[in-house]
């Protein structure tokens, strides 16, 4: 008989999300900037210590907000790793900036921060750092170079929810951050995410980006008596309503992390037998990160090897997969890219697998996974 279908991914609801829903529905404000958007922000800002939060409706906003903040022109360069999802790259591009793709280190995918400096031109205006998985980067030294080189630093912590660099939360330490709530995250509303401001030069301006280059923000706190067009800007906000479901999940964030730290760790104890004869690599954790449990991964010998695991895994109704293809070498890209080979961000690309991991993944379906990928690396 053929055991249950585990899938990859499975969002959670905490319970919470329809009752908050409908209040926010009947409160009479169901445009952005209601009651929950403040809730969700002030929760942020309270908790992790960002200076100002804004929640947008997706990360990948939140970092077209970052473009525009930093005002990337067409003949800037931006350092970003090529292992990482494109929308860490997209609003960059979409200002026309030239895009110099850096490689991961060779002990888990963030950008290696030694692969930095060499790449600094006159033309450099910021670097774009992605928490890969929930574990920092290599913080003190990233944010050292950009000082060094009056650079901005944008942390991509769309995976990085409650984690930590050395104490600091992630998010927190560069000028701007962005966070994800797509429904694959730790925290969930479907598609949403979060501006995360620590350089208070920005505050200003991005209050008004986020309404439609409008000072809209100014008039309600009573410091202009009529609000009126004075910026660039779109509508990044998201409604209400969706504040409102982000709200439920972020009450319950503790209990979510538990749950998902409980998975990562099941795994990992019951994968390092693997390990130790050399079949595969498990996820390095620096001294300095947290884990978030965002995300399982192993690291398999060669691409072959990964593609008979994943659909033997498949054959037993489990559904893992590969993730990012590097992007200095997708389609989109590999005609602009005049640099190096980026062997790092490659050997990620063809032989990283990510098992399933989600809140009602039960820990006896982890030993099952566990039993048949030590059953496909009998000798
Ligand atoms: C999920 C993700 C994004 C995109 O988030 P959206 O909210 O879907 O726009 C960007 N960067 C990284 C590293 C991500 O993991």
């Amino acid at each position: 008989m053929m055991e249950h279908k585990i899938p990859f991914n499975k969002p959670h609801l905490t319970g919470k999300e329809a009752h908050y829903l409908y209040q926010a529905v009947y409160s009479g404000h169901i445009s952005g900037n209601g009651l929950y958007t403040q809730k969700c922000q002030k929760y942020f800002e309270d908790r992790w210590g960002f200076k100002k939060t804004l929640l947008t409706t997706s990360c990948t906003d939140a970092l077209e907000m970052c473009a525009l903040l930093l005002n990337i022109k067409p003949e800037d360069e931006l350092i970003i790793p090529s292992y990482t999802f494109v929308s860490s790259a997209l609003a960059f591009v979409r200002q026309g900036a030239n895009i110099i793709f850096a490689d991961s280190n060779d002990k888990n995918p963030n950008l290696d921060a030694h692969a930095i400096e060499e790449k600094i031109t006159p033309k450099t205006k910021a670097i774009v750092v992605v928490h890969y998985a929930g574990i920092a980067c290599d913080m003190d030294e990233i944010m050292r170079i950009a000082r060094k080189h009056k650079l901005f630093v944008v942390e991509d912590a769309a995976q990085g929810i409650d984690s930590y660099y050395k104490g600091k939360p992630l998010g927190t330490i560069g000028d701007l951050s962005t966070f994800s709530f797509h429904e694959t995250k730790n925290l969930q509303c479907g598609e949403g995410g979060l501006l995360g401001i620590n350089n208070e030069q920005f505050i200003e301006r991005a209050e008004i980006l986020w309404e439609k280059g409008t000072n809209r923000a100014q008039f309600f706190k009573g410091q202009v008596d009529k609000y009126n067009w004075v910026d660039i800007g779109s509508s990044f906000l998201p409604s209400d309503v969706i504040a409102a479901f982000l709200y439920a999940q972020l009450e319950h964030i503790d209990d979510i992390q538990d749950k998902r730290k409980a998975i990562w760790n099941k795994y990992h104890e019951g994968l390092k037998p693997l390990e130790a004869k050399g079949n595969i690599t498990l996820p390095f954790l620096p001294d300095f990160a947290t884990n978030n449990a965002h995300m399982f991964y192993l690291i398999t010998k060669n691409p072959a090897e990964r593609t008979a695991l994943i659909s033997y895994l498949k054959d037993h109704n489990i559904m893992s997969v590969f993730h990012y293809l590097s992007l200095h070498a997708s389609p989109f890209y590999k005609e602009k890219y005049k640099g190096a080979e980026l062997d790092n961000a490659n050997y990620y690309t063809n032989c990283l697998v990510r098992l399933p991991l989600f809140y009602e993944l039960g820990l006896t379906d982890v030993d099952r996974i566990i039993d048949l990928l030590i059953n496909f690396y009998k000798d």
